[in-house]
């Protein structure tokens, strides 16, 4: 559990700087994928948060692709 927390915010950390690095306009770390685009919400996400098969993220998929509402939120 500890080790699982640690790795969690080994994660946050590095989002936070390339982040950080965003907004001060520097490039990311290169041929390092860090952070997906979601094309729903447009919110930089982790790649493990993204879901490639849906092509959304996982708060978009909780929000939007709830499964038996129906309509053509549906994926
Ligand atoms: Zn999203």
């Amino acid at each position: 559990m500890r080790r699982l927390l640690a790795r969690c915010l080994r994660d946050l950390t590095r989002a936070a700087v390339n982040g950080f690095r965003r907004l001060l306009g520097l490039p990311a770390a290169p041929l390092l994928v860090d952070e997906i685009r979601c094309p729903r919400c447009r919110c930089w996400v982790a790649p493990r948060r993204f879901d490639l098969i849906h092509m959304a993220c996982r708060t978009c998929r909780a929000t939007l692709a709830r499964p038996g509402r129906g309509g053509d939120l549906l994926w």
